[in-house]
């Protein structure tokens, strides 16, 4: 790059012109120093450096997460200086030569996602805002569509950042569980009974029981029947959702009610049988007459103490995953095409088949 004699009125537009020439080679630039003047009153000179201009130092992390750097040595240089008595500044290259290629794309180079990144970033938040509230797009998917609409290219470690940013810009000072409980008295036509349990410790919010007015209803029709299963990483609160469903006389599945845990201890299932049990009590619905789970130790005893006229039973699916896993474990051919019957002899499932009949019952 040839040298710039130019001055320029402010600092800004000095370095913003050396990022600009250094880009169209694929270099990215970064303010590597301030120097202030003898008063320590303003900003006399800035030094800049290639974004790639620090060393590699050798690792000292247990090689549990990877680390990359694009770091090379490189040692292109500038110097930004105020001239006090014309008040303009100037910029000096000190080093001309940077000790690496350019990036074809000024895309693999994060300075300079960045850069092109700032210039767009209102309409691309306000696309990235969108995308989250109406679709379920991975943050790959994001991602593409943000480079085929606004030619900037952002990784999928940015498009996280930008959505994590987001969500606090649009919580405030609230957590999420918190603007949930909220959204749940909001909708107290639809809510037909909510509680939420607070760390005694903490006062944060650590379990919250919910239910809704046709779940309350279906409880009434199909309450003798329980099946517990928690699903997890299916929801923005990092907390376990037990779901609490039957099934019908036409033998389809249906929800009656669900619980945010934050531990699945028996403390925890043993608040949540409880929330149900004053449900029924109530409506008026007797207790269950069997539960089903997938037999955990501290749900199992929860259970039996809330609901101790109940039978528990095992879920058919996980006593199938259980047959496939000790099989595996002793089986030494593949599994292909193998039918496993039912108990009752009345159907067979295919190993790791959900099916639609998932329980004994
Ligand atoms: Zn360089």
């Amino acid at each position: 790059m040839s040298k710039v004699p130019n001055s320029f009125e402010t600092l800004d537009a000095a370095v913003n012109d050396v990022k600009a020439a250094q880009v169209l080679g694929g270099f990215a630039v970064r303010r590597s120093r301030s120097v202030q003047n003898k008063q320590g009153t303003a900003v006399r000179r800035v030094d800049l450096t290639c974004s790639r201009g620090g060393k590699l130092r050798p690792s000292r992390s247990t090689g549990q997460r990877q680390k990359s750097t694009m770091n090379c040595g490189c040692r292109w240089a500038a110097s930004v200086t105020l001239n006090v008595a014309t008040g303009r500044w100037f910029v000096t290259e000190k080093d001309h030569e940077h000790n690496h290629p350019g990036a074809k794309e000024n895309t693999s180079i994060p300075a300079l996602r960045r850069d092109a990144y700032k210039k767009k970033a209102d309409d691309i938040l306000q696309c990235l805002e969108s995308l989250a509230a109406s679709t379920t797009l991975t943050s790959r998917q994001m991602a593409t569509h943000v480079a085929d609409n606004f030619g900037v290219s952002m990784s999928e470690h940015d498009i996280r950042n930008q959505l994590q940013k987001l969500r606090v810009d649009r919580l405030g000072p609230y957590t999420s569980t918190q603007i949930f409980v909220d959204a749940l008295q909001d909708f107290q036509d639809d809510v037909s009974f909510a509680q939420i349990h607070r760390n005694e410790d903490t006062g944060k919010i650590d379990a919250v029981f919910w239910t809704y007015n046709w779940c309350v209803e279906m409880l009434r029709k199909f309450g003798h029947l329980l099946v517990f299963d928690c699903t997890y990483r299916v929801n923005c609160f990092d907390m376990p959702l037990l779901q609490i469903t039957t099934s019908t006389n036409l033998g389809t599945n249906v929800a009656l009610g669900f619980c945010l845990v934050s531990h699945e201890d028996t403390e925890t299932f043993t608040w949540a049988l409880n929330q149900l049990q004053s449900l029924l009590e109530r409506e008026n619905i007797p207790v269950p007459g069997v539960i089903i789970s997938d037999f955990d130790k501290a749900f199992k005893h929860a259970a039996t103490d809330v609901f101790p006229t109940a039978r528990q039973q095992l879920c058919l699916w996980h006593i199938i995953k259980n047959v496939i896993l000790h099989v595996k474990k002793k089986w030494n051919g593949t599994l292909d095409g193998t039918r496993l019957m039912a108990s009752d002899g009345a159907g067979s499932l295919l190993p790791g088949q959900r099916d639609q009949g998932l329980c004994l019952c």
